[in-house]
């Protein structure tokens, strides 16, 4: 067996790769290296154009038959943001706590697998690691080519294990049978333009989807917003005419999964 994997050093030494989605190249490297010392064959690939790519996959396996047990993840991150006391792509650990975009969601859960290969004796069956660098964006190049790719060539494993971040006090307290997963949808509202002074001769789209989208996924607003949109709703307003094609406004619902 080769020596153990530190899954503290190894998820220290992802985050020092930015990978912020799309994300490829150097931080592929460093999972694939791992890997390699533990018997893996990685199968790379790189898809898709800008501002969605390329972003590149990863399906690396060890072993041949059944029981096939993956693990599915991402290595890609969403962008550090503001308030970082210190470099969020150092992997820093700080009182004991490793610090850093991507620590949480997910690279830690990567290298945690990784360090539990490492200690892992042989095993029969199929074990496999399905990688992406687009998840944290529309997902267009990720997890779904990843899924083609397995269906090519036939190979579909019995179960899998997904190392998103899942618990809510301490490492391991929550685990869940599936996941929520996450829809990406473009909605369009058709309406009629109109001068904000004269909001009753025109059609807010907005007002049409804040009252037929499900209570549970409708925008959060202010109280203020809020009071503001029961006072218009509130007016009564003369019917609008119908759209026209030149006139209808669209809106669009979609975003980064999470
Ligand atoms: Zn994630």
């Amino acid at each position: 067996m080769n020596s153990p994997i530190d899954a503290v050093a190894f998820a220290s030494e992802l985050i020092r790769c930015p990978s912020v989605t799309p994300a490829s190249g150097d931080v592929f490297d460093k999972l694939e290296a791992a890997l390699a010392s533990l018997g893996f064959t990685a199968h790379r690939w790189l898809m898709g154009e800008p501002p969605d790519g390329p972003t590149e996959n990863m399906v690396a396996i060890r072993g041949e038959g059944g029981p096939h047990f993956g693990f599915a993840g991402h290595l890609d991150v969403v962008p550090a943001g503001e308030g970082w006391n210190g470099d969020p792509f150092a992997g820093a650990v700080v009182d004991g706590i490793l610090v850093g975009r991507g620590a949480n969601d997910m690279k830690s859960a990567i290298a945690a697998y990784v360090a539990a290969l490492s200690r892992l004796g042989p095993t029969n069956g199929t074990l496999s690691l399905l990688i992406t660098g687009d998840e944290e964006g529309y997902a267009t190049w990720g997890t779904p080519r990843i899924i083609d790719w397995l269906n090519e060539r036939g190979i579909r494993p019995d179960m899998i294990l997904i190392g998103e971040p899942t618990s809510v006090d301490s490492l391991g307290d929550t685990v869940k049978i599936g996941r929520r997963g996450s829809v990406n949808m473009w909605i369009e509202v058709p309406g009629v333009q109109g001068h904000v002074a004269y909001p009753h001769r025109a059609t807010n789209p907005m007002h049409c989807t804040s009252t037929t989208a499900p209570n549970s996924s409708r925008p959060r607003t202010s109280s203020s917003r809020r009071s503001r949109l029961r006072r218009a709703q509130a007016t009564s307003f003369p019917a609008a005419p119908p759209p026209s094609s030149t006139s209808a406004s669209t809106i669009s619902s979609a975003g980064p999964t999470w």
